[in-house]
């Protein structure tokens, strides 16, 4: 296992199976980027299907004890997960740094939230209690099992290395089942210390595996038999196809599939809101972790005749993002994750450009001192954006943020209505019924009022809705127990409260 005393930085970077490291050796590669230096720092193996077959053949034999331990004895082992990741908090959020870019306090936030599913998973012996009726009549007594599925997997995002597999791993090893994650390749180190706590902890053999690969690890798991669920969080165009394959899967248990996809995030600026606070929220939230976070805020709203002081105080404030090597103190803004998203990223300037939207500040070309080969761009903020340019309809992922101007609440309403996504939203106002009003009639899984990025507490549930996921449960808490337990009703009476004789109505209570 690794020594976790040292900052980590493989080589090569292998999957977990059976509780064991397993190179495998001669298989696909692919390299891992530093987004700070350009530099590669490690290789990751991509899996075959016959080492995700590895992978689930180690999961599937170790779900019937996993399912037969007390939820109590479950939740002791999550317990002590969760006192490592604590102790390990400063080693997870460097390993998140040194892959996807985001400056190290941000990776801490990343660790924290995914600390709280963890947390919450502890509770799983009250969160299992089902309700009980007793003596529906005739000496019968009915009640609620929920059990686990067996093996289940999770297919998670670059974005968030730490905190989406725990919005899954925790919440399935809690309710009795196993778990086979497929990290991102682009930062799969992260995965590798969750393995090492989760042993640490005492989690058996076969219980928690890590598969590390592209799209041939994922359809392994897709097509797998004994996997009985996956949770996956990425991009829409794969959060659907994820969705439509499963559901295609034959055999006695369908495949039981929530795919959370993409999102385009409107943050509506009202003309009673405060604007100050409005500005820093939107510095914030459109370009904190360089725009890529799925609750990011891309477009501002701007209703009536707030636009024009929005723009003067957004410009000077875009422009003087402190942009450096994510490890140092002050950042505040840290490089894209590869070379080739942020060329998508300049496409998508230069498209916004082209369809007339107006260029206030422009992040291309930005150069950071001692680190040329970075992944950087500086940020970027467009005026004059309208509904139908791609800059408005598609998701761009980076630092970019878009100003639509409309003239009053209902417009901008039915314009985020009117966006596929509708995975986050924020209103900022002065005014409750306005908050009110907005927060009941908008379309979108997650709002905020006065709060930029409305990511919901481990105990609420994460989901957006139209085509930001697929599926009928939310992430984690409540609805994430549901979705990795089946329901069994059970009816029970004893030989001397059963009357003689053959019954040949429908079953009533007396
Ligand atoms: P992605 O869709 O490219 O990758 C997600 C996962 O799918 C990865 O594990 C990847 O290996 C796998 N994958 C990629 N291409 C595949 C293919 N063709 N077939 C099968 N599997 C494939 O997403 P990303 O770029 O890693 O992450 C960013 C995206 O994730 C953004 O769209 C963002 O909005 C979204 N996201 C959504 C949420 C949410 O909660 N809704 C949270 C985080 C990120």
């Amino acid at each position: 296992m690794s020594d976790l005393s040292r900052p980590m930085v493989p080589t090569r970077i292998a999957h977990y199976i059976n509780g064991h490291i397993v190179d495998g050796g001669g298989q696909r590669l692919q390299d891992v980027f530093n987004p700070a230096t350009g530099a590669v720092t490690g290789q990751v193996a991509l899996a075959s299907v016959e080492q995700v077959g590895a992978a689930v053949a180690a999961a599937s034999a170790a779900a019937p004890a996993w399912a037969d331990t007390a939820p109590l004895k479950r939740a002791r082992i999550l317990s002590k997960f969760k006192e490592l990741i604590e102790k390990h908090h400063n080693d997870l959020a460097a390993a998140i740094t040194r892959e996807h870019g985001k400056v190290l306090s941000d990776a801490k936030g990343e660790v924290t939230r995914g600390l709280e599913i963890v947390e919450f998973a502890c509770g799983i012996p009250q969160l299992l209690k089902t309700q009980f009726t007793d003596n529906i009549g005739g000496g019968i007594d009915n009640w609620q099992l929920r059990q686990p599925l067996g093996v289940t997997a999770g297919i998670t995002p670059f974005n968030f290395p730490v905190m989406v597999p725990l919005w899954m791993a925790p919440m399935a090893i809690a309710t009795g089942n196993t778990f086979v994650l497929k990290p991102s390749e682009r930062d799969p180190s992260a995965s590798l210390i969750l393995a090492d706590l989760f042993h640490q902890a005492g989690l058996p053999k076969g219980v928690f595996n890590v598969v590390q690969g592209d799209k041939v690890a994922v359809d392994a798991l897709l097509h797998h038999p004994d996997v009985k669920a996956i949770s996956f969080v990425g991009s829409t165009p794969i959060a659907e196809y994820i969705y439509t394959e499963g559901a295609r899967r034959k055999g006695a248990y369908p495949l039981r599939v929530q795919a959370l996809g993409g999102a385009k995030n409107h943050l509506v600026v009202m003309p009673d809101a405060n604007l100050d606070q409005a500005v820093d929220a939107l510095i914030g939230a459109a370009y904190g972790s360089a725009g890529e976070r799925c609750m990011a805020i891309s477009v501002a709203v701007a209703v009536g005749n707030v636009a024009d002081k929005l723009i003067d105080a957004l410009i000077p404030r875009v422009k003087a993002l402190k942009i450096k090597n994510g490890m140092e103190d002050d950042a505040e803004m840290g490089p894209v994750v590869t070379v080739a998203h942020k060329a998508k990223i300049e496409g998508y300037i230069e498209e916004g450009v082209r369809a007339g939207a107006k260029l206030l500040v422009d992040g291309r070309g930005l150069q950071v001192s001692g680190h040329e080969q970075g992944f950087f761009l500086g940020g970027s903020l467009f005026d004059h954006v309208t509904p139908d340019m791609k800059i408005h309809r598609e998701e761009i992922f980076g630092p970019v943020l878009c100003i639509v101007r409309v003239p009053d609440l209902g417009a901008a309403v039915e314009l985020i209505n009117a966006h596929e996504y509708g995975n986050g939203v924020a209103l900022f106002t002065s005014d409750g019924n306005t908050a009110r009003e907005f927060s009941r009639r908008i379309e979108v899984g997650m709002v905020g009022v006065n709060v930029p990025i409305p990511v919901p507490m481990a105990w609420h549930s994460f989901g957006g809705w139209k085509r930001s996921l697929f599926g009928d449960t939310h992430i984690y808490g409540e609805e994430g127990i549901r979705f990795y337990t089946r329901y069994k009703s059970i009816m029970q009476r004893w030989p001397e409260s059963i009357d003689k004789g053959a019954e040949f109505t429908m079953p009533v209570a007396k």
